[in-house]
């Protein structure tokens, strides 16, 4: 994601510790604890600005969900729509996803929601992609058993590889669309990406895969 630099942005995170979690390894296995209800608990990876997570936190309070976003400048506009629209049922965290064994446990999370993700193209690259074999064991570490995560892009490279991905790990290929947007899915709710893409015509792929445990 290009964004604007924000030198402002970090500040703001800072200043916000009851959202944007500034230790999240002090509540590895008691999530619960940072929310206002003990409830389920769905994440997202590479949350960008933020339009899905907050989206889905209105849509599901009774689900308690953290976004995931490396980039300051793409989650303090995350921020910015949890203030808006004073949602307690959200956090996020300002973190690198390859290190999330770091701050969650086995059990900790029901659903790991991963919306247009970097493809890396290159085939050297394929070891970045959030769908690649060594990113799956690490959401099985720390799922619960059943536990499942939920795909969109617009790359059909990314998506036929990461359904070979998850079919190669041994993951239970539930619901596979090609064309979301045309699919009667009425709940779908949409990310800055997905309404970028789709706005210029281009089909959305989306897939739910659960692990056999
Ligand atoms: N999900 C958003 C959407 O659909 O609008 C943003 C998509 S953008 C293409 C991918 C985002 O994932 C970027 O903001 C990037 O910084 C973030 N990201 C990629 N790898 C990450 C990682 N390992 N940890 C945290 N964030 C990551």
């Amino acid at each position: 994601m290009r964004l604007r630099n924000k030198p402002w942005a970090k500040e703001k995170l800072m200043q916000n510790p009851k959202i944007v979690i500034q230790e999240p390894e002090h509540f590895r296995g008691r999530w619960s604890e940072a929310f206002a209800k003990k409830q389920l608990l769905h994440i997202e990876i590479g949350t960008g600005k933020g339009r899905f997570i907050t989206g889905m936190a209105k849509q599901n309070p009774h689900i308690n969900y953290i976004g995931i976003e490396k980039q300051e400048s793409a989650i303090v506009s995350a921020l910015d729509k949890i203030l808006e629209e004073q949602l307690d049922n959200v956090k996020l965290l300002n973190v690198d996803a390859s290190r999330l064994v770091e701050y969650f446990q086995k059990n900790d999370i029901e659903r790991v929601y991963l919306n247009f993700s970097d493809p890396w193209p290159k085939n050297r690259h394929e070891k970045r992609r959030l769908t690649y074999k060594s990113f799956l064991r690490m959401y099985e570490s720390v799922l619960v058993d059943g536990g499942e995560i939920h795909f969109k892009t617009d790359n059909q490279g990314l998506f036929e590889y990461s359904l070979k991905s998850f079919s190669e790990y041994g993951l239970l290929l539930k619901d596979i669309s090609l064309d979301l947007h045309n699919s009667g899915m009425e709940d779908n709710v949409m990310t800055e990406y997905e309404e970028k893409f789709s706005a210029k015509g281009q089909r959305i792929y989306r897939c739910e895969v659960k692990y056999l445990n």
